[in-house]
């Protein structure tokens, strides 16, 4: 998948919402998975303001932590005009998905079978020409260097790519929005209950996901299954 004909330019400086109008006008039926971290949440907000009123997919993965259920439960209640899938709906740890503590043993495995797998299952479906992701330069070294408009198997357009954790907190609390409580104790990047751990002072946004696994990233935005 390439990207649009024409882009304008973009700066790092550049309104995120100008980037998500774009990206609305170039790639209609963009489509939106989110985690509902602080990010997803900034990104959801501002899509909105955009005009954006198709989908935000979620994958239940059965490890999530209840806050991070109850985030979006609250966020489906505050954009009625937005359509919530929640995919693998109902998983839980013991479904048989994936061998008991797969996620001890091998967490790539455990991610790919888990929350890559049903959402590129979703995708192939869709063919959306695009997804509106939330990921930040700041959020992990391994993200420093993310475009606005990102080529890959699929365009991913990144309107926060050069906001910072202040900027995206700043703009939570201007508008009031459902920040996963957890985030409030630390943890930075919530992901599954078993592979997170809040993060320390001085620590990457994300050092709290898959700590001494030598792992940093799902598979869903990085790797040879990536969106
Ligand atoms: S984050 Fe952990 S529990 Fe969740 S899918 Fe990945 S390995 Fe499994």
């Amino acid at each position: 998948m390439t990207v649009a004909n024409s882009i304008p330019t973009f700066s790092p400086d550049t309104d995120p919402l100008d980037v998500i109008r774009w990206a609305l006008s170039a790639y209609p039926d963009l489509l939106m998975p989110s985690a509902f971290n602080l990010n997803g949440v900034v990104l959801l907000d501002l899509a909105v303001r955009a005009g954006y009123a198709g989908e935000v997919v979620f994958v239940d993965t059965g490890f999530h932590f209840p806050e991070t259920l109850a985030t979006r439960d609250r966020l489906v209640a505050r954009y009625p005009e937005l359509t919530f899938v929640t995919l693998n709906a109902g998983a839980h740890p013991d479904d048989g998905q994936t061998m008991p503590e797969l996620h001890q043993s091998d967490p790539d495995a455990c991610c790919a079978a888990r929350k890559v797998q049903p959402l590129q299952a979703y995708l192939r479906q869709k063919q959306p020409s695009a997804l509106l992701n939330a990921r930040s330069r700041e959020q992990a070294s391994t993200r420093a260097d993310i475009p606005f408009v990102e080529e890959g198997v699929r365009v991913k357009l990144n309107p926060l790519a050069h906001w910072t954790r202040e900027q995206l907190e700043a703009y939570a609390t201007e508008h009031d929005l459902p920040v996963n409580p957890l985030y409030f104790d630390g943890f930075i990047s919530v992901g599954c209950w078993p592979c997170t751990r809040a993060v320390r002072p001085g620590e990457d946004a994300r050092a709290g996901r898959w700590a001494g696994k030598g792992k940093t990233e799902c598979g869903l935005w990085a790797g040879e299954g990536r969106l």
